[in-house]
């Protein structure tokens, strides 16, 4: 056994202990497998292993690698999870399956326009920058409640859920409380939140998707 799916396999038994322990149904939290920086050959093991949710953040490395894998598994759903340009809108919404990183009126509106030119309708979360770092992406907390209205009034675009990356030396548990707090004040229903350090305190506070990454593809 490779040692991807070992720790692949880890990743899925914790995730179930937290939702237990959280008293949250099994299931109920979805993995998303970050494979940015991984190529085609160390990520084919964990699809074969039954992970069908993806996530990436770099739009040129996706349209190098995924086309591939998703022509051989087309149940594949790849998740964009690192900043957009607005130039990038058109492949974003050709490759991927779900946009995590929607956080400015100019990128709402390049992917409405987007999404109508191609008939293609990704799952669109909007990006909160829950710790307000100036160097990070998102949306500002206060903010968040505005944004998701005016994306669907002013582009007709239906959000989803919120997204948070929260300080990296920070307690994340605050930040995944606030935003699940976000959520519940915007009306979506989607929170991802948690990465290898920290998806289980995540699940503890609500996630409902978990962004790992080097907990199950080894280190970067
Ligand atoms: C890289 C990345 C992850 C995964 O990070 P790990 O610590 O390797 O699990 C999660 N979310 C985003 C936005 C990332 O860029």
């Amino acid at each position: 056994m490779s040692g991807q799916i070992e720790r692949y396999r880890k990743v899925i038994e914790n995730i179930a202990r937290a939702e237990a322990k959280a008293g949250r149904s099994p299931g109920s939290v979805r993995l998303v497998a970050v494979s940015k920086t991984f190529e085609a050959g160390d990520i084919r093991p964990v699809i074969e292993a039954g992970q069908r949710r993806f996530g990436e953040n770099r739009v040129q490395e996706a349209a190098g690698k995924w086309p591939a894998l998703k022509g051989e598994h087309p149940d594949i759903e790849l998740h964009l999870i690192g900043p957009l340009q607005s130039n990038k809108a058109g492949e974003a919404v050709a490759l991927f399956d779900v946009i995590e990183t929607v956080d400015r009126e100019k990128i709402a509106a390049a992917l409405a326009a987007e999404m109508r030119k191609q008939g293609r309708s990704p799952t669109l979360f909007v990006q909160v920058n829950i710790g307000e770092e100036p160097q990070k992406a998102g949306i500002a907390p206060d903010r968040a409640v505005d944004f998701v209205r005016q994306c669907r009034d002013r582009h007709s675009l239906s959000i989803t859920g919120l997204m948070c990356i929260p300080p990296a030396q920070e307690d994340p548990a605050p930040h995944f409380t606030r935003l699940a707090q976000l959520a519940g004040q915007c009306g979506v229903e989607s929170i991802s939140m948690g990465m290898s350090g920290d998806y289980e305190t995540a699940i503890a506070h609500g996630a409902t998707h978990v962004r790992v990454g080097s907990a199950i593809f080894g280190g970067r």
